[in-house]
């Protein structure tokens, strides 16, 4: 009796399909990209594996095999990897576990060129088969099950796939059969998946082999040799001097450790010696991955030990506030069968993460004082994760506060452009604070009435508009010995800077004919403020709301009442 079972796509997925073959049709060539860079994951994990389970050895070459046939019109790639159970196929190959899939798809447009980009971002990995294939076939073994409990997936794209348990005698690993659409014979020759394999390919660890090129006799005849060769470098990239990698390795290397399809924005590669023996590749993406603020989000830093992968998503080898770092960082000294308890709480590795988060910081900070405008980029993408650092990272404080952006009301726009060195910079005779207002939007922020006196004395305000900005100015007290003061919080002391300061007399004199007024107000609303004021702070507004100087503010207020506190 067949076991076979058909089911149906998750709805995501179909939609994702149908744009991705569109959009990304110009770029087809990339499915074999996805397919090796996967290949080469499973690999990694196996080899990991076998750390702890010597028995899965078997003594095999671990290789990612390409071949096609041109009669049945087919490219298969295989490996002999870490392999998926039927479970696994479900849940890998048939849904979208990534969070953000629906916003994701509401932000498609149709428009083909926008669109490739998202899509990239996004990320479509194994679908980018259907690119070029109307049927695609999977078999899989995963290590260590025995031959008769293999996988196989067949779809044509469209919305189903079928399941059904199978045998594979060639062992663990998985072999994909793409069954081509009629237009792409141009797919099915040894020069053209060469040259894809070399363009895109070259950096895996693992040799990508093919059967080697028919060669001719002395009559032209030819001599097919079932011999297989071995067609991209085949080593660690991070292990190459930096003067023998191009920048296209460098970039095609990211997109395949990051998942993502865009250019990185820049990098950093270097091997650091000492007490800690190790190298890091580390990427600075242009573009925020979708599952930025995720908290269950994968995909960070790859932790190899020489050069054995140990682990995807090594989350303590970075900060938090940087998590949007991709690359790889191989160790010579750690142990390999450290897990992730032992990273919790090693000095090692804290030694490795306090060297790599301050080359990483060097990184943003050589953008951010050579190429302005690409830092502008960076700041809006991942400029609220990086003020993280303010709150997170007390030894590097005062370099994340250099690298913050604001908008300003030196400016006319909610461009976030201000460093709190411009501000300074700025700064009038005689001021000696930074003034800033929190808000919920740039609109609220700039039409407060809480500016009005400051900007009847010309004196910049920071407009704080971000979420986490409240939870930034609380850490963060002065900068460059200037302290940070918000224009919203009670008894606003311009200090030097108030020209029209009444005396003591004058204010006596103020409060006591204001007496009879307050008094009325306060009554009226009575249980909803605390106390009822007068206030130098107003040019053309008649009232307004503070907080007391030490207490939250308002801002703060509502996000607290938003969450649910
Ligand atoms: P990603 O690689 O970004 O996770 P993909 O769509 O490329 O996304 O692959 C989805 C998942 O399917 C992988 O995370 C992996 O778990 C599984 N997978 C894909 N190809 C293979 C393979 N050759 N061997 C084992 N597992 C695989
Ligand atoms: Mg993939």
């Amino acid at each position: 009796m067949s076991n076979k079972q058909t089911m149906s796509f998750q709805t995501e997925i179909k939609q994702l399909l149908h744009l991705m073959i569109h959009s990304l049709y110009s770029n087809k060539e990339i499915f074999l990209r996805e397919l090796v860079s996967n290949a080469s994951d499973a690999i990694d994990k196996f080899r990991f594996e076998q750390i702890n389970k010597p028995e899965l050895n078997k003594g095999d070459e671990l290789a990612i095999t390409i071949s096609f046939d041109k009669d049945a019109k087919t490219i298969t790639i295989k490996d002999n990897g870490i392999g998926m159970t039927y479970d696994e196929v479900i849940q890998n190959i048939g849904t979208i576990a990534k969070s953000g899939t629906k916003e994701f798809l509401d932000k498609l447009s149709g428009d083909a060129k926008k669109d490739a980009n998202l899509i990239g971002q996004f990320g479509v990995g194994f679908y980018s088969a259907f690119i070029v294939a109307d049927k695609v076939t999977l078999v899989t073994l995963k290590a260590g099950e025995v031959t008769s409990k293999a996988t196989e997936w067949v779809s044509d794209g469209s919305g189903e796939f079928s399941i059904e348990t199978t045998d594979k005698l060639d062992g663990n690993g998985t072999t994909i059969t793409l069954h081509l659409k009629e237009d792409q014979d141009d797919l099915l020759s040894d020069w053209s998946l060469r040259s894809i394999i070399r363009k895109y390919s070259d950096h895996i660890n693992y040799p990508i082999k093919m059967q080697k090129m028919p060669e001719h006799d002395k009559d032209g005849k030819e001599i097919i040799s079932t011999e297989m060769e071995t067609v991209n470098k085949a080593n660690a990239l991070w292990t190459r001097s930096k003067n023998d990698v191009t920048e296209e390795e460098y970039k095609e290397f990211y997109k395949h450790v990051s998942h993502d399809f865009n250019e990185p924005a820049k990098w950093i590669h270097s091997r650091v010696e000492g007490a800690q023996e190790y190298t890091m590749l580390l990427y600075m993406p242009a573009k925020a991955p979708f599952d930025l603020y995720d908290a269950n989000r994968k995909y960070g830093i790859k932790l190899y030990i020489k050069r054995v992968f140990i682990m995807d998503d090594a989350e303590k080898l970075l900060p938090n506030y940087l998590r949007f770092i991709r690359g790889v960082i191989d160790s010579q000294d750690l142990p390999l069968n450290v897990s992730r308890e032992i990273l919790q709480s090693s000095k090692d590795i804290d030694a490795i993460r306090s060297g790599c988060t301050k080359k990483v910081l060097s990184m943003i900070e050589d953008i951010a004082n050579n190429d302005k405008d690409k830092y502008s980029e960076l700041w809006n993408e991942f400029g609220p994760v990086i003020k993280e650092g303010i709150i997170e990272d007390h030894t590097n404080k005062e370099r994340v506060a250099k690298l913050c952006r604001f908008a300003s009301t030196a400016n006319d726009s909610d461009a976030k452009t201000v460093s709190l060195d411009d501000y300074i910079a700025r700064m009038k005779d005689g001021q000696d604070k930074i003034y800033y207002i929190t808000a919920d939007s740039y609109n609220a922020a700039k039409n407060s009435p809480h500016l009005e006196i400051f900007k009847q004395k010309d004196i910049e305000v920071l407009l704080l508009t971000d979420r986490v900005d409240e939870w930034v100015v609380s850490h963060l007290f002065d900068y460059e010995k200037k302290s940070l003061v918000s224009v919203a919080k009670g008894g606003l002391d311009l200090g030097n800077l108030d020209d029209k300061k009444p005396t003591e007399e004058e204010k006596k004199e103020q409060e006591e004919k204001a007496k009879p007024i307050l008094e009325k107000i306060k009554t009226a609303l009575d249980g909803k403020v605390k106390e009822v004021v007068i206030t130098n702070r107003l040019v053309d507004s008649p009232a307004c709301l503070v907080t007391d100087g030490y207490g939250m503010s308002i801002h703060m207020e509502r996000l607290l009442r938003q969450a649910g506190q």
